[in-house]
């Protein structure tokens, strides 16, 4: 039996140290790995379509508790048609793309057979076959038009992420580069793309969610991985570790300066434009981003103001019911503003102490996760406008069950005209759960699905992709890939013989 997990908002025994940080959780590790080294699966947008389909209607909120049914209903022989469906709405050269995934995911030992030969795979060849349904492209003008593909899907806007990585701590970061890349990001794509949007859709201007920059701390410094673990140990890194901070707040005043700026000309808007979100590490390194996250709320989460930085919680740690209820407290006492990006966890199969640190079962990380994203959610809804500490949720999950708890709770009755709904919003990875994506699109009629779009230098895009198939290895068993293929074939024959 799993042991129970509660929430205890507002209720934390450990003490907080001057600098406003407690230190309960750093353990030591050396190797740092990307957050997309998730255990997560393209085949999660095959296998486990976990959302039964509503009847189209008009009404942009037509989702309630009423018409939400039990998940069993899905395993039906419409749900499997409704788990490739997704692919219409895609060109002929990404249904390409999510065949020759399908073919890499037939079984176990092809996809380890793809894994190993890959990384000798010439780029051209990589960027032929699959590079588009995973990654936003090489220049900031290639995710622009990423971005508008997306939205012509109905997906309104984006995480960006520049996917340079400082993978094992011997990093060959230029702080400076990315930081400068990042605000460009910001302005050129960002900013651009959300009033784009705005304008164009027709839609409520408080339906729109905003467009965030995903910040990794291991990003803005030389060694980070050192200066994150140290920070509060040893003068040098807590040297280094204030510019580290120092980096970030650069570009998180861009997307203040931007949010401010843009809510003098849509005062009706009650959520942000931009934000930018700190991505959560492993374990070790943690302590050192939440200080990180705190002084970047401190600085740009004012009261009052729609919020400008979401820090990231991994709820698959056992103490991160403690921690988010320290989090809010941190908050109130010091007179900011929180904003949160709950993600389950990436490097449960990397982390050496994982008893120690990570619950005892997939069920009570479920269980945590589901009430946290609860939680936080009431917080926001019980925002008449910008009044209450915590002020924007962003649901990072590929997990049916999660994503139907937060649109249950979102969009019903009682919430029908609540502005604050589109200060929670749901992402998932560009490629990864797109029938999820596509079904609360189409058939929730939901606004507020954004997709996390890497992007960057091929060498990192190559090893981004690896990951990617690495991921489809913890889910596939047996025939995985064999609906994707048959239904890309599919769409495909329709297509050239006029049939679609
Ligand atoms: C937009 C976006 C941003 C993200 N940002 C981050 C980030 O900054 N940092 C980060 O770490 N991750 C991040 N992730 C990855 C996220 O953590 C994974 O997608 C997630 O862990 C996979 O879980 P899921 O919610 O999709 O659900 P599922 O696939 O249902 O759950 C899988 C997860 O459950 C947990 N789990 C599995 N087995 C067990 C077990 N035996 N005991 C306990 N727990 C278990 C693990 O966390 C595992 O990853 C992000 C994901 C998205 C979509």
């Amino acid at each position: 039996m799993s042991s129970k997990v509660i929430l205890r908002p507002n209720y934390f025994a450990k003490s907080i140290k001057s600098n406003g940080i407690v230190a309960p959780y750093l353990m030591t590790r050396s190797l740092i790995r990307n957050f997309h080294d998730t255990p997560n699966k393209q085949n999660t947008t095959l296998g486990n379509l976990n959302f039964p389909p509503q009847n189209h209607s008009t009404n942009t909120t037509s989702v309630t508790t009423e018409t939400i049914k039990p998940l069993s209903h899905t395993k039906s022989k419409l749900a499997s048609n409704i788990q490739t469906e997704y692919l219409k709405d895609f060109n002929n050269s990404e249904i390409f793309s999510n065949f020759v995934i399908g073919l890499c995911t037939l079984n176990k030992p092809i996809l380890n057979f793809c894994i190993k030969v890959f990384p000798y795979v010439p780029i051209p060849i990589i960027k032929a076959l699959v590079y588009k349904i995973y990654c936003g492209g090489e220049t900031i003008e290639q995710v622009k038009q990423a971005g508008k593909r997306l939205s012509e899907r109905g997906i309104n806007n984006m995480m960006i992420s520049l996917t340079i990585e400082a993978c094992e701590g011997n990093d060959n970061v230029d702080p400076k580069y990315i930081v400068d890349e990042t605000v460009r990001s910001v302005k050129e794509i960002l900013v651009p793309h959300t009033l784009k949007i705005i304008k164009e859709s027709g839609k409520d201007i408080n339906s729109i969610p905003p467009g965030y920059v995903a910040l990794k701390p291991t990003g803005f410094a030389e060694d980070a991985a050192r200066v994150l673990k140290h920070f509060n140990k040893d003068n040098e890194s807590a040297k280094k570790f204030e510019e580290l901070v120092e980096k970030a707040a650069i570009v998180c005043q861009t997307i203040y300066d931007a949010n401010k700026q843009l809510s003098i000309e849509y005062p009706q808007r009650t959520a942000p434009f931009v934000v930018g979100v700190i991505d959560a590490e492993k374990h070790d390194l943690q302590e050192g981003v939440y200080e990180l996250q705190r002084r970047l709320y401190a600085k740009f989460n004012k009261l009052n103001e729609p919020i400008s930085v979401v820090g990231t919680l991994q709820m698959y740690l056992s103490q991160s019911a403690d921690l988010l209820s320290l989090e809010e407290s941190l908050a109130k006492e010091n007179n900011y503003r929180l904003g949160l990006k709950l993600v389950r966890g990436a490097y449960i199969h990397s982390e050496k102490n994982r008893p120690s640190i990570i619950h005892k079962s997939k069920e009570d990380t479920d269980a945590n996760y589901n009430q946290g994203i609860s939680y936080v959610i009431d917080s926001i809804l019980e925002n008449k406008s910008n009044e209450k500490t915590i002020g924007h949720l962003v649901v990072a999950s590929h997990n049916g069950e999660s994503m139907k708890l937060a649109t249950t709770k979102l969009y019903n009755s009682t919430n029908k005209d609540n502005k604050n709904k589109n200060n929670v919003v749901l992402g998932q990875l560009l490629g990864m759960a797109d029938s999820i994506t596509y079904n609360l699109i189409k058939n929730y009629k939901v606004d507020n699905v954004i997709k996390y779009v890497p992007w960057g230098p091929p060498l990192e895009t190559k090893e981004y992709l690896l990951r990617r198939l690495e991921e489809n290895g913890d889910a596939v068993k047996n025939d995985n890939g064999f609906p994707l293929v048959k239904a890309s074939i599919s769409v495909l024959f329709r297509r050239l013989f006029g049939l679609a």
